[in-house]
């Protein structure tokens, strides 16, 4: 199998980092559109840390699949697509990227017919196995910031920082609505809707992988708090945690 490299910018960033201090592994999960990409990515910002968007690499495969006519019903050729090509990874500026095969993919990441082609691609477990060996490699070093739905079940269930992180479905649908309308794209708030509670019924229905609360993770509730209040609860932890460890 062909690996995902790190991150570019993972050693500048090591060499940032204050010697005694731990690098933790943060992993955030939660439905679509609780917030979880901008706070993981200011979260690792702030740290000085990785910033990892799982969905992405989910999304850039789903990509792939359908530029290669794959059938979404076919889980085994979905599986054999992923694990023959080379995922790269990296994050400049904000911008979290993915190249398959040297190609970039990342600004055909987010479109109508990407969240819907990702749902079913998230459902193939071949497809997933392959990325969470490479998800879990990514993580290994520490210093990173991870989100998606099974960061904190399955690909770091050992992670030191453990946090689901939601909101209503109505604000998440709008977040979502207000993204869609500033790039551009004409869709109703009814159909963001419906089209957000159909991914939240996948996420949870799929068997391995799926969208859960674990023990141990810590609950925020996005719904009536700000970015910045969601980041420092999320730092108040790593806080917490770096002086029980080296204490
Ligand atoms: O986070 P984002 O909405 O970009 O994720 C896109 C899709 O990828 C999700 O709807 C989810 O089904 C899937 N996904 C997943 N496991 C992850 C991350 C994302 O199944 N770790």
């Amino acid at each position: 199998m062909k690996r995902s490299q790190p991150c570019k910018n993972q050693d500048t960033q090591t060499a940032r980092k204050p010697g005694r201090r731990k690098r933790l592994r943060i992993a955030i999960d939660g439905p679509a559109g609780a917030g979880k990409s901008t706070v993981a990515r200011r979260v690792a910002d702030i740290l000085g840390y990785i910033y990892l968007d799982t969905g992405a690499m989910y999304r850039a495969l789903a990509v792939l699949a359908l530029d290669r006519n794959i059938s979404f019903d076919d889980p085994q050729a979905l599986g054999e697509m992923a694990s023959s090509v080379r995922i790269d990874v990296s994050e400049d500026d904000g911008v979290f990227r993915v190249w398959i095969d040297g190609e970039e993919f990342t600004h055909r990441l987010r479109t109508p017919e990407t969240d819907r082609a990702v749902k079913l691609i998230s459902m193939a477990q071949p497809v997933r196995r392959v990325l969470v060996e490479i998800q879990r490699e990514l993580a290994r070093r520490g210093g990173v910031v991870m989100e998606g739905r099974d960061i904190t079940s399955v690909v770091i269930p050992d992670a030191e920082v453990k946090v689901f992180l939601t909101a209503d479905v109505t604000e998440r649908a709008r977040r979502r609505w207000v993204e869609l309308r500033n790039k551009g794209i004409d869709m109703s708030f009814d159909e963001v809707l419906a089209e957000l509670q159909a991914r939240d019924a996948k996420d949870h229905e799929r068997g391995w992988g799926k969208l859960v609360k674990v023990e141990g993770a810590v609950l925020i509730d996005s719904t009536h708090l700000s970015i910045d209040e969601v980041c420092c609860i999320i730092i108040g932890l790593c806080e917490a945690k770096q002086r029980c460890s080296t204490s």
